[in-house]
C-alpha cells in the first residue's frame, strides 16, 4: 500500500465521504496501463490479431486502445515499428473530448511526451496543421522523437513560452488541448517519486501556473474554438475551481462538459478534463512557413519513394551546419521557430541527399527498395547490425513484416544499419 502524503489523505476524506475508504483502497491494486493503437500505421482490429502479448478490455473512452499489463511492451519491435503508444487509460480521456477534425488548426499547450498530441493526430488523419508546444527543451526533443516514430505528418513541434506563441498567434487555433502542469495526485502509483513532492504549497503554485497557461491558451483560440483543459491531479484548486475561475475571468467562454475520473470509479489512475468553448468571433490567419522550390531534392526524393501529391518543401538551415534540412509543410504552417516544421525529410548538401529517420517511419511504406524483415530479424536491426540483403546498391527502407523501422543503405549485398543511434534497442 501507497503511503500517501497525510494532508492530501485528509483533504481527499474531507470531499469523499464515506467514499473514501473505496478511493483509499485503490491504491492497494497496481497501476493501470493502457496501449492505444496508432490508426495512422494500422487499424484497432488487425493489432489484435497479430499482438505480441495479451491486451486486455477496450478503454471505454478511447476508441483504439486497450488495458494491458505486458512484460516491457515499450521495448517490442511493433513499438519500435510505432504501431502504438503507452499510456495510462484515464489520460486519454481529455483528447477525444476535443473532437478535432480533419483540416483544423490544432495546438497541443503542453505536449511532452506526446501521448495526447499522439492522439490528437491520429483523429487529424495527416491534415490541417497541430502544433505541438513544449516548454522544456529536453522533454521536446523526446516529443519530436515520439511524433517521428507513429509517422505523423502534420506536426510542427514547438519550444515556446506559451506566451510568446499567444503574442504571435491570437485569435488562430480552432482547438487547443491544456494538459497542464499539475501537482500529479493521480500519478502517486505510477511515479511514487510525486509523492514526496506533494505540498499545499505546490497545490497552490501549480494552480497560479495554470491559471497563466489559461489566459494565454484564451488568446490563441480562435472565436467558436474548443478548449480541453486537463490534469492529473484531483485538488479542486487545479481542476473545478481552477474552470470556474477561468469563466468568472473570461466572460467570453462556456462550460460545455467536465469530467473527473477518480480511482475507485472507473478503471485508471485518474484525471480530469473540461470542455470550454468560446464565444464566435475573430478567427485570424497567420503568415505562413514560406515554401522552397527544389527540383534537385525532389528528384532525390522522388527515386527513394512515392510521395504524397502536392508535397511543400521547407528548407532550413541551422547555423554552422552546411547542409540545409528539409521538410514537408502541414496544410498550414504558421511561421514559428520550430524542432520539426512538419516532417523532416532528409539534409541535402548540393549533392548527396541523406533521408531523415522521419520520412521513413511516415512514407516508408511508398518506399521503391524495401528490405522486409521478420521480428526476430528485426530485433538484430534495432540493435544496431548490419543486414545480408540481394537488394542491389542504394537506399532502402528497413521492414518488420510491412511496418517501416528506419534506412539502410546497401552497398556488396551489405545493408549499413542507418537507424539513428540514440533511437536502437538497448536490451
Ligand atoms: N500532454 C502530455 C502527454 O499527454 O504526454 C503531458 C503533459 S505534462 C502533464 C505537462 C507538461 O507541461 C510538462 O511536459 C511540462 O514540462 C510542461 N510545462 C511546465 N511548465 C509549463 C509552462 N509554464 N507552460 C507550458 N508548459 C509547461
Amino acid at each position: 500500500m501507497t503511503d500517501l502524503p497525510v494532508q492530501f489523505t485528509e483533504r481527499m476524506k474531507e470531499r469523499l465521504g464515506e467514499d473514501f475508504s473505496a478511493f483509499s483502497a485503490s491504491y492497494a491494486r497496481p497501476p493501470l496501463r493502457g496501449l492505444r493503437v496508432n490508426p495512422l500505421k494500422i487499424s484497432a482490429e488487425d493489432f489484435l490479431l497479430r499482438a505480441p502479448f495479451p491486451l486486455g478490455e477496450r478503454v471505454p473512452w478511447e476508441k483504439n486502445a486497450y488495458y494491458q499489463d505486458a512484460d516491457r511492451p515499450g521495448g517490442d519491435v511493433y513499438h519500435f515499428a510505432g504501431l502504438y503508444y503507452l499510456q495510462e487509460p484515464s489520460a486519454m480521456c481529455a483528447a477525444p473530448l476535443l473532437g478535432v477534425k480533419a483540416g483544423e488548426r490544432v495546438l497541443d499547450l503542453c505536449a511532452a511526451p506526446g501521448g495526447k498530441t499522439t492522439q490528437l493526430a491520429a483523429d487529424m488523419g495527416g491534415t490541417g496543421v497541430l502544433v505541438a508546444n513544449e516548454i522544456d527543451y529536453g522533454r521536446a526533443k523526446i516529443l519530436a522523437q515520439n511524433t517521428e516514430r507513429l509517422g505523423i505528418t502534420n506536426c510542427m513541434v514547438t519550444s515556446l513560452p506559451p506566451r510568446l506563441l499567444a503574442e504571435k498567434l491570437p485569435e488562430y487555433f480552432d482547438k487547443i488541448l491544456v494538459d497542464a502542469p499539475c501537482s500529479g495526485e493521480g500519478m502517486f502509483k505510477k511515479e511514487p517519486n510525486a509523492i514526496p513532492e506533494w505540498s499545499m504549497e505546490n497545490v497552490a503554485r501549480c494552480a497560479a501556473r495554470q491559471r497563466e497557461i489559461l489566459d494565454e491558451a484564451a488568446i490563441l483560440l480562435a472565436g467558436g474554438g474548443k478548449l480541453v483543459y486537463s490534469t492529473c491531479t484531483f485538488a479542486e484548486e487545479e481542476d473545478e475551481w481552477q474552470v470556474e475561475a477561468f469563466l468568472a475571468r473570461h466572460p467570453e467562454f462556456e462550460l460545455l462538459e467536465m469530467k473527473k475520473l477518480l480511482p475507485h470509479e472507473v478503471k485508471g489512475e485518474g484525471h480530469f478534463a473540461a470542455l470550454l468553448r468560446k464565444n464566435e468571433g475573430a478567427k485570424r490567419d497567420a503568415r505562413l512557413l514560406p515554401e522552397t522550390k527544389s527540383r534537385a531534392v525532389e528528384g532525390c526524393l522522388g527515386e527513394l519513394l512515392a510521395l504524397p501529391a502536392g508535397l511543400r518543401l521547407f528548407e532550413h538551415r541551422t547555423p554552422g551546419v552546411r547542409a540545409p534540412r528539409f521538410f514537408a509543410l502541414p496544410e498550414e504552417a504558421p511561421a514559428l521557430s520550430a524542432l520539426r516544421c512538419g516532417l523532416e525529410l532528409g539534409e541535402y548538401d548540393g549533392k548527396l541527399f541523406r533521408p531523415a529517420h522521419a520520412l521513413a517511419m511516415a512514407y516508408g511504406g511508398r518506399a521503391n527498395r524495401k528490405l522486409i524483415l521478420s521480428r526476430e530479424e528485426a530485433k538484430k536491426y534495432l540493435h544496431g547490425e548490419t543486414v545480408e540483403t540481394d537488394l542491389g546498391h542504394g537506399w532502402c527502407v528497413v521492414c518488420v513484416e510491412e511496418f517501416p523501422l528506419g534506412w539502410g543503405k546497401v552497398t556488396a549485398g551489405v545493408a549499413k544499419n542507418h537507424l539513428p543511434k540514440a533511437l536502437r534497442m538497448i536490451s
